[in-house]
This record gives structure tokens, sequence and C-alpha cells, in this order.
């Protein structure tokens, strides 16, 4: 089980609210950085009282289609096609240098959208191969510890992965210190990233019948203009019930949605190497009415919705998948 320690991986602080959340919308699988299959993790979730989910795997929405195509969705849970796009803030000065786009609702069938994504999956593995180069340039060679990864997987190709193999070449002593001294920002290891911006991932998103939220945002209330911007462009929502928001951010991020007229989510960004999910979700309150309000959101967005409420006949609306329907 690979041991991913990105900037997800710090132990969240627990939240002081309490009730048991039956809504996470963030989450991850081996599909991009997690650890648990798809299968567990719904599992897993459904078994902590999770009834409403979004996997939002790294530019992939392999981990839906694998679940909803499958012979049966393994537990009784609503699941939402879900993103989550690393999206480079090129001009914006943030502590980051990246704004994360979480994507719900997307038809999964869609092609353009697949493309963009499987653009962004190939600009990781460019990086990832650069870095090695790089680190071998820079006196520090990690090839002879990347045997055991499967390097057709865009997927592993993160800087986790490589962290690993500067501690197994005797470079670093922890993920964290890699990042810190070698392949972070301002190291000799660094290599920037390049990929969508996040006014591409938004129109990406929204192209393909989703709604797009941004993610663990806590400078939201320092960046009012910022966000006024990306709305413009078509951001809907911000997500304010984040599991390492402690209550006062949560109460600061949800007036700045409020204000800005962006809607709320939440979810717990599980990816399973810190902790059970038990845990992570023993530490978060979601309230129901986030999933309810994604749920409109996501039927705004789809034509064929908007058909039904006309009285067309139409199919069945694609874009939620519900196990009691199966
Ligand atoms: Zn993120
Ligand atoms: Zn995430």
């Amino acid at each position: 089980m690979p041991s991913v320690r990105d900037r997800h991986g710090r132990r969240p602080r627990p939240s002081a609210d309490s009730g048991v959340s039956t809504v996470d919308l963030h989450s991850h699988t081996l599909r991009s950085d997690g650890v648990l299959q798809p299968v567990e993790l719904i599992r897993a979730a459904a078994d902590a009282g999770i009834r409403t989910l979004a996997i939002t795997d790294h530019d992939s929405l392999a981990a839906y289609r694998e679940l909803v195509q499958g012979s049966a969705m393994p537990a009784p849970i609503e699941l939402i096609p879900g993103v989550e796009i690393n999206a480079l803030a090129k001009g914006i000065s943030l502590s980051d240098g990246e704004l994360h786009i979480l994507g719900f609702g997307m038809d999964p069938d869609d092609q353009a959208f697949e493309a963009a994504l499987a653009k962004q999956r190939s600009a990781r593995r460019i990086r990832f191969e650069r870095t090695v180069a790089v680190l071998r340039d820079a006196g520090m060679p990690i090839d002879a510890h990347l045997g055991h990864i499967d390097l057709t997987r865009d997927d592993a190709l993160g800087r986790p992965t490589i962290g690993r193999a500067l501690i197994a070449a005797g470079h670093a002593t922890s993920v964290e210190d890699a990042f810190r001294r070698l392949i972070g920002w301002g190291g000799p290891g660094y290599v920037a990233r390049e990929g969508m911006g996040p006014s591409e991932a938004i129109e990406a998103i929204r192209a393909a019948g989703g709604v797009p939220v941004l993610a663990h945002f806590s400078e939201a209330p320092s960046q009012i203009p910022l966000l006024r911007e990306l709305k413009e462009i078509g951001l809907a929502g911000l997500e304010v019930h984040y599991i390492s928001f402690d209550r006062a951010t949560v109460e600061l991020v949800g007036a700045v949605a409020r204000q800005v007229g962006l809607i709320a989510t939440g979810g717990s960004d599980y990816h399973g190497d810190t902790w059970t999910y038990a845990e992570a979700h023993a530490a978060l309150h979601v309230p129901d009415s986030v999933g309810e309000r994604l749920r409109v959101a996501i039927a705004e967005r789809r034509p064929r919705q908007a058909a039904v409420e006309d009285g067309r006949a139409v199919e069945p609306q694609p874009g939620v998948a519900d196990s009691s329907s199966r």
C-alpha cells in the first residue's frame, strides 16, 4: 500500500461539529493518489453512514465509470460524478500557486472533457519525467528506486512517489523533507506544473454539464475579488465544510460563500493513508442540506433535467447514479 503524503496527507484537526454526516463530496481512490479501490471506499463510506458520495480523483472519472458500469453498486449510496483539477494559478498571488477545482455532475461520457483530463494526466507524466532528469543532473539520481513503480500508470506519477524514491536513495529522510529541501518550490529538483489554469478548468467542467467548485480555499476571506472574478467565469461553489478547517474557518469561508453567491460544498478529502474512513468521517460534519443544494445545482446544469421540468418526455437523468434504482 503506498503511503501518500502530499498536501492532503496531513492529519486533519477534528471539527467540533457533531452529528452523523450522510454527505461526503470530496474523496480519492487508487484511480488517483488515494489508497483504496473505488469499491473499498464506497463500502467504507456506506458503513460510516454516508448516503451521498462524490469520488473526486485528480483528473479522472475512472472510479465513477467503473462503479456505475459495474454489475452493481456495492452499497446503498448515491454516487455523484466528481473530479478534482489542480489548476495553475498563474499571475495570482497565492501561498500555494494552485487552485484546486472540483467538478460535480459532469457527463461521464463527454469526449471533450475526457480529452482535457487526459491532457492533464499527460502533463503530470511530463513533470514527473522532468523532475527525475533534473534530480539526476543535480547528482541525486533516483532511477534505480523507481523500479517497483508501474510507470504506465499516470496516476502514480506524483511528487510523493519521487519523494519516496529520494528517501530510498538516501537523499531525504521523509516525503515532507524531500518537499521542503529538494522538490518543493525553490528546491533544486522543483519543476513547475503545466496544465489548465482555473478558468480553463471551470470552463471544461461546465462544458461537460458539471458544477465547478473551488476546493479547500482557506484564503477565501482575503481573496473576495478573485472569487468574484472566478464566479464571472462560471465558478458555482466553494468548499466550506472541509476536514482540516476548524470551526472558525468553516464559518468564515461559509460567510464568504454567501457573500459572493456561491453554494457551499463539503467533504473529507479522504486519501486513506493517514487514517481510516470511519475516523475521517467522525471528524467532519457536512450538513444534509449541502448535498441537496448540490443536487439542485447539478439539475440546473442539465438540459435534460430542464426538459423534465417542462413536462417533456425524456430519458432518466444520467448525472447521478443511485444504487436503489439499479
Ligand atoms: Zn486538493
Ligand atoms: Zn482532494
